[in-house]
């Protein structure tokens, strides 16, 4: 190949990221609009100047706070509400490698959930890339090796950020934002009106419509009686019984009952206190 074909085919060398928020957050004390340049730095170092860098935040982004969601959008950064996690993540890399050859392009990820970290699914559409994933959550999917590497390189998460600090200028506007909800299929250009979405009674009803259910008697197989959420899968569920939003439905509840019933409660109270003492 002549020197000036391989820098044409160089400039021409696309990465594709998925940044998995539920594993990989933003660290405490970085901000969001801070990441994309740290990335692109990373991967320059790795494929050299010229690489065209496309990020995809991805994940659960029902309970994420719209301020950051907000940050990571106006910075560059598609968000996905992608809650069906190693599925969705199936249907974007085969989207990618539509669009972009493999000869071309790469991917990377930055996840530490086994069902994303999977390197049978990035064998499936033939992408080799980089992962990046948190301090000692190096997910054990990765040693799943039958004689072909899908992943060139390894980071970790909080190490790639810090190295490439320097260069991490912030973006905070950019034209042309993208959030999209993966349960519905809609797409919106601003954060306010995806994060109304997420809350609203449409989407719960295609979630409602999508979740696997229990085969028996047709309920969803995970499901929060108290704030009345059907979750896609037990990742999903714990995602919720975390969140702000169970927490105060449940202190809410428990106030309720606590009314009604006092005698109970102090009767459990009572118990719970013996119980730690004879614990001790
Ligand atoms: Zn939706
Ligand atoms: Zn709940």
């Amino acid at each position: 190949m002549e020197g000036g074909d391989a820098l044409a085919l160089q400039k021409q060398k696309k990465t594709g990221v998925w940044w998995d928020l539920n594993t990989c957050p933003v660290p405490a004390g970085v901000e969001a609009g801070r990441v994309v340049a740290c990335i692109e730095s990373a991967l320059e170092k790795e494929m050299g100047h010229g690489c065209q860098v496309y990020i995809y935040a991805m994940g659960n982004l029902e309970y994420i706070s719209s301020d950051l969601l907000e940050q990571i959008g106006s910075s560059g950064i598609d968000v996905l509400h992608a809650p069906r996690r190693g599925n969705d993540l199936y249907h974007c890399l085969r989207e990618w490698s539509e669009f972009n050859p493999h000869d071309v392009a790469n991917v990377m990820l930055i996840s530490c959930d086994y069902t994303l970290a999977d390197p049978c699914l990035f064998r499936l559409v033939e992408f080799t890339g980089f992962i990046a994933y948190p301090e000692d959550h190096r997910p054990l999917t990765l040693d799943r090796n039958d004689g072909q590497t899908v992943f060139v390189k390894e980071f970790v998460w909080e190490t790639l950020l810090n190295d490439n600090m320097s260069r991490g200028e912030i973006v905070s506007k950019y034209d042309e934002p993208s959030y999209t909800c993966y349960i519905c299929f809609d797409s919106y250009e601003a954060c306010g009106e995806f994060v109304t979405h997420l809350k609203s009674d449409e989407h719960k009803r295609e979630l409602r419509y999508m979740v696997p259910k229990d085969s028996e008697f047709g309920k969803p197989k995970h499901f929060c009686q108290a704030c009345d959420y059907p979750a896609y899968d037990y990742h999903n569920f714990l995602i919720h019984t975390q969140s702000e939003e169970h927490n105060l439905k449940n202190l809410a509840e428990d106030c309720e009952s606590r009314k009604r019933s006092p005698q109970v409660h102090l009767l459990n109270e009572r118990n719970k206190m013996q119980s730690v003492a004879r614990g001790k």
